[in-house]
C-alpha cells in the first residue's frame, strides 16, 4: 500500500489526529538537518497513538517514535513510513506532594521548572536538556552527575505488541544513555517521578549554575544534538576528539565544534551526510590513533 492512501487509513481511524505528508525533518530535529517523513502523525492522546501503531503494525508500514528531535539524525532521502511525534497535546504534569506524573510529550525544562515552582529537587539536572520526558526515558538522560534513573519511579509504557502498562524503574534496565525501552522499543507514554522537598531559591542557583556552565562550555549557537558520542569508559569523547586533531574537521557545512569537540555541529546548512560524515571520519580517526572506537549517542532514522 502506498503511504499517501495508508494516511487515509490513519485519518479515518484516528480523525482529529494531525497528519502532514512529506514533512521536513529538518524542522524537527534540532541538527536541522534530514529529508522528509513519508507521514508525520501528531497525536492527540495514547488512544490515537495506539490506534495508530496497531495499523502500521497490520499493514507492516515502518513507524517510529520521537519527541523533540534532540538526538536524532534522520538521512537526508527521509523516512519511508511513519514518524510519530510526542508533543504538546500529550504534555500534562501533575504535582502531587512530591510526586510528579507527566506525559511524555511535556519539555525536561518545562518539568524542571514545575518541581522548582513546587519547591522540589532533584530536577535540577534536567533544566538544560532540550528534549521531551518521553525521549529522556528512552535514553536515561542525564547531566552534571543526575539522570533520569535517580528521580524516576515508573513509566507508562506501550510495548511491542499493544499492551500497555505501568513498568517500575528497576525493571527498566536504566544505564548510561540506554534503556529497555531502545532495546525493546517500547514507547513511552507517560512517568511518575519522585522528588525531595527543597529550597526554590537554591534550586534556581543551582539551575542558573549548571545552565551558564553549559552557554560557557558548549556550542549553543549552532544547531547540534548535544554530545554526538557516548562517554567511553575511563575516557571523555570531546578529549579524545581533540586529542586526535580533530577540532574543526569539517565536511560540507558540518564541524566538530571547536568549543567542545564532542559536539558535531551544523555550522553552515550542512545535510545529514555532511555531519555523519564528520562522525564517521571522528570514529575512524579516534580508533586509528587510540584504538578506542567511539559509540554515537546520536540516534539516526531514516535512509542516508
Ligand atoms: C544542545 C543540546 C544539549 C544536550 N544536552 C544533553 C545532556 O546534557 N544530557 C543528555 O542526556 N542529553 C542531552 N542532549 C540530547 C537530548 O536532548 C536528550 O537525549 C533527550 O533526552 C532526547 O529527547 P527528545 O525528546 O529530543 O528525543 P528524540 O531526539 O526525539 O528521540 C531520541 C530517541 O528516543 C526515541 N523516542 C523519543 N521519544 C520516545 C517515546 N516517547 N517513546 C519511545 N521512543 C521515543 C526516538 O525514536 C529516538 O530513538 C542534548 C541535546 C542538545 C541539542
Amino acid at each position: 500500500m502506498d503511504l499517501k492512501s495508508f494516511a487515509r487509513k490513519i485519518t479515518d481511524k484516528a480523525g482529529s489526529c494531525r497528519l502532514l505528508l512529506d514533512e521536513p525533518m529538518a524542522l524537527h530535529t534540532t541538527f536541522r538537518a534530514g529529508g522528509p517523513a513519508a507521514v508525520f502523525a501528531e497525536p492527540e492522546n495514547g488512544e490515537q497513538l495506539r490506534d495508530i501503531l496497531f495499523l502500521c503494525r497490520e499493514d507492516g508500514i515502518p513507524c517510529t517514535v520521537i519527541g523533540r528531535g534532540s538526538n536524532l539524525l534522520v538521512g537526508d532521502r527521509g523516512y519511508q513510513g511513519v514518524i510519530i511525534h510526542i508533543g504538546d497535546a500529550m504534555s500534562s504534569i501533575r504535582v502531587d506532594g512530591c510526586r510528579i506524573e507527566a506525559e511524555a510529550g511535556c519539555l525536561l525544562s518545562t518539568l524542571a521548572r514545575t518541581a522548582r515552582d513546587h519547591s522540589l529537587t532533584g530536577l535540577e539536572f534536567a533544566a538544560g536538556i532540550p528534549g521531551s520526558l518521553g525521549g529522556a526515558l528512552v535514553m536515561n538522560a542525564g547531566a552534571y552527575g543526575g539522570e533520569m534513573k535517580d528521580v524516576l519511579r515508573e513509566a507508562l509504557i506501550l510495548d511491542r505488541t499493544g499492551e500497555l502498562r505501568w513498568i517500575p524503574a528497576e525493571k527498566l534496565d536504566l544505564g548510561y544513555r540506554t534503556s529497555r525501552l531502545q532495546k525493546e522499543e517500547m514507547v513511552g507514554l507517560a512517568a511518575r517521578l519522585e522528588l525531595l522537598p527543597g529550597d526554590p531559591e537554591a534550586i534556581t542557583a543551582c539551575m542558573n549554575d549548571l545552565a551558564e556552565k553549559r552557554r560557557s562550555k558548549q556550542p549553543l549557537e549552532y544547531p547540534s544534538a548535544g554530545s554526538t558520542f557516548k562517554r567511553p569508559e575511563g575516557h571523555f569523547a570531546g578529549k579524545l576528539i581533540q586529542d586526535a586533531g580533530l577540532s574543526g574537521y569539517t565536511a560540507g557545512g558540518a564541524c566538530v565544534s571547536e568549543k567542545h569537540c564532542g559536539f558535531v555541529i551544523n555550522k553552515d546548512h550542512g545535510t545529514a551526510a555532511d555531519i555523519l560524515a564528520v562522525c564517521r571520519h571522528v570514529e575512524e580517526e579516534v580508533e586509528r590513533q587510540t584504538g578506542i572506537r567511539l559509540e554515537m549517542e546520536v540516534r539516526l532514522l531514516g535512509d542516508f
